[in-house]
Formats: structure tokens, C-alpha cells, sequence
């Protein structure tokens, strides 16, 4: 099926290195840290204490709401420590559990449940996407909402990452389970298959797996595409209201990245829970790149050293893409469920910039996605006028990076745009 567009949005001449190359498997032989937040559904209680020995596939940390994702040992071995304040990658300090690998790699699987979404919230399985959510709490979101379409998604979220179109090609039998599953919970009518018109190999393999049950959507990888209330606009021809609270879900429509997916699959054929995270690692240069199944919890460090990527010399790494990713402290940081990819920039590939005054050339407003005025609210922010910036829907912007991209003077717009945001949600939890 063709499919429509958005306005705005750029092709960006950053080349996807990692397209054809196949998930490598990466088992860590030494130890994992696995934090005890992982998703948007707040800190799990640690289930494990020190000196237990545990199995891959145990839980090690369990939501306090029903609808929140558990947390399961990445590796089997010994609990080496229960940390209560280890830093989390977006900032602050949440409880994580280290554990020494036996090297045996022993697995519990998850227990028997005639109801799916017990197995979904048991496996641990959020939505893989920029803000991941336990998926039970969206597919209950979607049921109570009635939403009767489906959409997967398999357009990779920055053009240097290609593991959503990957995983498809790989594992189509685990996508087509996962759709039966989610379908069948949510009483969605119809479902699509959003995936890079370019990207063949996944549309062959997903189209004779799927038969008649799904419709095939190649997609113009114009960027942002891969954000879901764009891909309801190209799919469903639907404009999803752009205010603070707007839902995909209020127009009839689920949105999941495939890996999600993929994930419901293995659990309820194989009753696996989420041990590996499925990512693009890359250099700006496009050295390294691979497709990797990592564990969660191994350090970002032992991931450059699977790719060969050298820490010398190095000047930022990027969990995420080089649009909307976010720096990180340092490369001990473990692989977790909110981490999309890692994108690696030597001190020698990054160009520094004094930003200058807007010359109101007006291409930031002509590309921003979501048809707001960048320079706008970014000034609002800048200037700590944060009601004005609110009033001009600061909310609505879906920090795609667009703006800064082509900004002339290099006004480094969504920084001062996510530093607004920050301030008006500290200034209502004071409130
Ligand atoms: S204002 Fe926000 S949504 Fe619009 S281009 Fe900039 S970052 Fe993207
Ligand atoms: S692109 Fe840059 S210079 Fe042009 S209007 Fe926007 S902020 Fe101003």
C-alpha cells in the first residue's frame, strides 16, 4: 500500500551503514547492572538481595502497579551488590542490582497464564520507543479508548539506525505472533506495517509471513517519519490533535515498534521474557556499525569493544541517534530498555559553534513537523518566559531536531526548547 506524508520534516545525507548487517549476538562474560527503573512506569522493588544466585529470565525487580513492567536477570550468576542510588541514564538516581556471571547462561522461562496481558506484564515488555511505556498500561489505554487500528512500527527512528527494519526481516514469526496477540486483545479491525519503503528485504519477509492478516505500508524515510503521530497522518490520513495531552490512541489508533511486537511474540510462543535489547551501534564516521542482541546491563563500554570502536580519542557518546539521542556520562553506563541506540562521535567528528542571532530566514518554521514556530518558543524559553512559551505549545513539540538542523546561525533551538519544558514541569510539582 502507498501511503501519504507529513509537511516538513528533511532528508537528512547521513548514511545508514548498518542496513544489511545481521543481529550479532552479545552475551557479557563479566558483570551486569541492571537499574531498577527502566520505563515511565516508575522504580520497581528489588526481589533479590545479595549473595542469591539467580537465573536469566528470574524477576529481580517487580512493579508496584499492576500495569507496570517487571524486571528479570540479564545473565545467571551471583547477586554481587543491591546499589540503592546508581545514576540513571536521563539523570537522577534510581536502586540497581549487579550481578557476576556464572558464564553458564541458565534461563527460568515465565510462567503459564491463560491471559495474555499477564504474560506481557510478566515478561517485562514496555513499548521500545523514545518514551518507553510498560505496554500493558497502553494496550489498556487503546482498549479503553476503542481503538481499532494497529500500526507496527519498523521505520527506524534516526536515519542512522536500522534495527527496527533488521528485526523485521529476522524475525518474522515472532512479529506475526506478537500482532495476533495484540490484536486479539485490543479487538483492533485492521492492522499496518509502517517500514521504509526502501527497506526490501524486511517487506518480502514480513508480506509472506503475514499473508492477508497485515497491510505492508512502504514509507517515504523522510524524517521524522518513524514518530507515531506522523505515521497516523501518513497511514490513516488522520491529524492527530497537537495539544500536551494528545493520544494516538483518542483517533483510534495504537502505534508499537516492532521490537515490542516481536517481544509479545517470544513471550507467549516461547515464554521468554525481555533479557536483550535489539540496536544499531555506530560511529559518525559509520566504523563499527553492527546490528547487536545485547543483554541488558552490559556496559556500553564492552558494546564499542564488540564493534570495535575505540574509546580513544572519543568525544560523546549518544544513546539514541544523532537527532534526538542524549549524551551520556560515561561508557560503563549498562544497555537498558530506554536506550534506541548508541551512537559514537570522536572528539576529531564533532564541529564546535558560538550560536549567533536569528536572522528570521523563517526554515525553521517551514520544516518543524508539527507546524509550530521554533524560534519562537525557543526565545520564550531562553528568556525564562515560560508562559509565553506555553502559549505558544511548547508542548506540542516532539524535540525531532528539524529546526536546529537547518538553523543558519546554529540556534541551538531544542536545547532551549527541553530546558523550558523542564522548568514548567519543576515549577508544577511545586505547585
Ligand atoms: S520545534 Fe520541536 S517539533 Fe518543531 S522542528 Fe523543532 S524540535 Fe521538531
Ligand atoms: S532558522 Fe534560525 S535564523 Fe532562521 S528563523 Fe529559525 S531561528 Fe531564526
Amino acid at each position: 500500500m502507498s501511503a501519504g506524508s507529513f509537511s516538513g520534516g528533511i532528508r537528512l545525507s547521513i548514511s545508514d551503514v548498518s542496513a544489511n548487517k545481521p543481529f550479532e549476538r552479545i552475551i557479557p562474560s563479566g558483570v551486569v547492572t541492571i537499574p531498577l527503573r527502566q520505563d515511565l512506569g516508575g522504580v520497581c522493588n528489588a526481589k533479590v538481595k545479595k549473595g542469591d544466585e539467580v537465573k536469566v529470565g528470574q524477576v529481580i525487580g517487580e512493579s508496584a502497579t499492576p500495569e507496570g513492567a517487571s524486571i528479570h536477570a540479564t545473565v545467571s550468576g551471583k547477586v554481587a551488590e543491591v546499589i540503592k542510588a546508581y545514576p540513571h541514564l536521563l539523570g537522577g538516581f534510581v536502586p540497581a542490582v549487579v550481578i557476576e556471571s556464572d558464564g553458564k547462561d541458565e534461563w527460568v522461562g515465565l510462567e503459564s497464564s491463560a491471559d495474555p496481558l499477564t504474560t506481557i506484564q510478566q515478561a517485562g515488555i514496555v513499548d521500545f520507543d523514545i518514551k518507553p511505556v510498560p505496554l500493558v498500561a497502553k494496550l489498556n489505554e487503546a482498549k479503553s479508548r476503542r481503538a481499532n487500528a494497529l500500526i507496527v512500527n519498523a521505520m527506524d527512528i534516526e536515519p542512522v539506525l536500522s534495527s527496527r527494519s533488521r528485526l523485521l526481516s529476522e524475525r518474522v514469526q515472532e512479529v506475526a505472533c506478537g500482532i495476533d496477540t495484540i490484536k486479539s486483545i485490543i479487538g483492533a479491525a485492521s492492522v499496518y506495517i509502517a517500514v521504509d519503503e526502501n527497506a526490501a528485504q524486511a517487506i518480502s519477509a514480513i508480506g509472506s509471513a503475514c499473508g492477508g492478516a497485515a497491510t505492508i505500508v512502504g514509507l517515504n524515510p523522510k524524517y521524522p517519519q518513524a514518530i507515531d503521530l506522523l505515521l497516523v497522518k501518513s497511514i490513516l490520513g488522520k491529524e492527530v490533535p497537537c495539544t500536551e495531552a494528545y493520544c494516538v490512541a483518542d483517533i483510534g489508533a495504537l502505534v508499537l515498534s516492532v521490537e515490542t511486537v516481536a517481544a509479545v511474540g517470544r513471550a507467549m510462543a516461547e515464554k521468554k521474557p525481555v533479557v536483550d535489547r535489539f540496536i544499531t551501534v555506530t560511529r559518525s564516521n559509520g566504523t563499527g556499525a553492527k546490528n547487536v542482541q545485547v543483554r541488558i546491563g552490559t556496559p556500553i563500554r564492552e558494546v564499542l569493544g564488540h564493534c570495535g570502536i575505540s574509546v580513544e580519542g572519543m568525544g560523546k557518546v549518544i544513546s539514541g541517534g544523532p537527532m534526538m539521542g542524549t549524551a551520556i556520562a560515561n561508557t560503563e553506563t549498562p544497555v537498558t530498555k530506554e536506550v534506541l541506540g548508541i551512537f559514537v562521535q570522536h572528539e576529531k567528528d564533532i564541529t564546535r559553534f558560538d550560536a549567533a542571532v536569528c536572522i528570521k530566514c523563517g526554515l525553521c518554521v517551514e520544516i518543524c513537523p508539527v507546524g509550530l514556530m521554533p524560534f519562537i518558543i525557543s526565545g520564550f524559553s531562553e528568556k525564562g518566559m515560560y508562559s509565553k512559551a506555553q502559549d505558544n505549545d511548547i508542548f506540542t513539540c516532539i524535540e525531532c531536531g528539524c529546526c536546529a538542523y537547518v538553523c543558519p546561525v546554529m540556534i541551538p533551538m531544542v536545547h532551549w526548547i527541553k530546558f523550558g519544558k523542564a522548568q514548567i514541569m519543576a515549577q508544577r510539582s511545586s505547585e
